[in-house]
């Protein structure tokens, strides 16, 4: 049997990171058993559904590769097969056409709740044989006796009796599909195996185990994923800050950092915090999935970014980097005068985002405005000017433009003129950097290049002399 999962997300909002959790434990288990994984956009609910939330998911998912089979499908598209099952329900007696008005369910509602009953439609129609029209709406017929069983790969056996269920409506009156009818009909259609989802979903799968049943169609598997919480341990919400996975690309987190994070809420492999790609699909099983809630952590998040920006290849890590550096206007595509492996390499350590990273590095790029005030107090004092001059003639002369060569002329440099290696180090630093702060000095002036260095030097040399 191959294994099918799916991600079928509601194009109502940005992609959750708790959606993005729910994806990649769907793509893990179907790659970890050479399965395929669908992407179905549940997009029925026309009010909500927008065009800019569908790019969203697509955006999200690419950015942390989690790749489907197959072209994504959109239950749009899918309006008359869901009406055909309807049909079929209504002609094998498992459906039925209600006119109960709204006032009236209200009504019926209200006074469940006065006796502290559950709110639930009672019936009425049900064995009425009405015909349809424009007021009336399809409804199932939930078994009366019995029950179902959902064997819970993650939460374990869960029983509900059918008389707990009501007759859910599965058509609205003008017809169009509810949320339960059309997952059942795709779940059935794509051949899932394995519906993994959420735990907010746990009420509707008796629903739909009901309706599947009708339809004699085979049950698929259902893995139910707790929720992910905030620090506050109220359900992670915007207000704890980034929960859009494109936000947490724009907060300059690498997407593989994400899923290491992801895959570790709620599930575990012995102790192991550090996962490649190959070891999550390798290791990965639903049956290891805590059944409790787990609660988002950004400190760890932050944790696992700096682990991954220090021990990836900084290749991978470049493109990112110039995404970033986009952002802040700087076009690192067309600008190649800095060399970027370079530039990760001695940026690294220091930088817990790429956010980090792309300002830190914005004085490769750009001549920054004026000199941090307190490092050019420092730094620049008199007779400074004297040895940026020194430190001018011989980088003009300079056969080659290397670290090694940079670090010997700042060390001679410093000895010819009898001072400590800081008190030439630190206005050459200011001079080209504007700061106090960057990679060591030599790496610095060997990413900056002779001629933004010479230039640099001169800015600093008049401007010492203006002071
Ligand atoms: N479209 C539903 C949601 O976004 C998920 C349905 C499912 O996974 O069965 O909550």
């Amino acid at each position: 049997m191959t294994v099918i999962t799916r991600f079928a997300p509601s194009p109502t909002g940005y992609l959750h990171v708790g959606g993005a959790r729910t994806a990649l434990f769907s793509w893990l288990y179907a790659r970890k058993h050479q399965g395929e994984f669908i992407l179905r956009i549940e997009d029925t609910d026309l009010e909500r559904s927008t065009k800019e939330s569908v790019q969203a998911i697509f955006d999200g998912m690419e950015w942390l590769g989690l790749s489907y089979d197959t072209e994504p499908t959109f239950q749009t598209h899918n309006f008359p097969r869901y009406k055909d099952i309807i049909a079929t329900l209504l002609e094998t007696g498992h459906a039925y056409h209600c006119d109960c008005s709204k006032e009236e369910l209200e009504l019926l509602r209200e006074q469940q709740m006065a006796a502290k009953e559950k709110p639930r439609y009672n019936g009425k129609c049900r064995d009425m044989n009405k015909p349809q029209s424009d007021k009336t709406v399809v409804r199932f017929k939930t078994p009366v006796d019995g029950s179902i069983t959902i064997a819970d790969l993650v939460k374990g056996d869960i029983t509900v009796a059918n008389k707990e269920l009501d007759d859910l409506v599965i058509a609205r009156t003008d017809g169009s599909p509810t949320y339960n009818l059309t997952v059942v009909v795709d779940d059935m259609d794509m051949k899932i195996t394995h519906v993994i989802r959420g735990d907010d979903h746990i009420n509707n799968t008796p629903r739909q185990i009901n309706i599947l049943n009708a339809l004699n169609a085979p049950l698929p598997e259902y893995a139910h994923l707790p929720m992910i919480l905030g620090s506050d341990g109220a359900r992670l919400s915007k207000r704890h800050g980034a929960v859009s996975v494109m936000q947490f690309r724009d907060e300059g987190y690498l997407p593989q950092a994400l899923l290491n994070y992801l895959v570790r809420l709620g599930w575990s492999h012995g102790d192991q915090e550090i996962f490649s790609i190959s070891e999550m699909i390798e290791f990965f099983d639903l049956a290891d999935v805590n059944g409790a809630a787990s609660t988002f952590n950004m400190e760890k998040l932050l944790w696992l970014n700096h682990h991954y920006l220090m021990h990836s290849d900084p290749t991978e890590i470049v493109p990112h980097l110039i995404w970033h550096l986009g952002t802040i206007g700087i076009d690192a595509n067309t600008d190649k005068s800095v060399d970027l492996v370079e530039l990760v390499k001695a940026q690294r350590e220091r930088c817990k985002t790429l956010v980090e990273m792309a300002e830190a590095s914005r004085y490769f790029y750009q001549e920054f405005e004026v000199y941090d005030e307190k490092s050019a107090k420092k730094a620049f004092s008199e007779g400074s000017d004297d040895v940026l001059n020194h430190l001018k003639n011989t980088f003009a002369q300079l056969g080659n433009w290397e670290k090694e060569a940079l670090h010997d002329v700042v060390k001679n440099t410093a000895e010819t003129l009898e001072l400590g290696l800081g008190k030439v180090a630190q206005p050459l630093r200011v001079a080209i950097c504007g700061s106090g702060v960057s990679p060591s000095i030599d790496i610095t002036l060997a990413l900056l290049g002779r001629e933004k260095t010479l230039a640099r030097l001169q800015r600093a040399i008049s401007h010492i002399q203006r002071a």
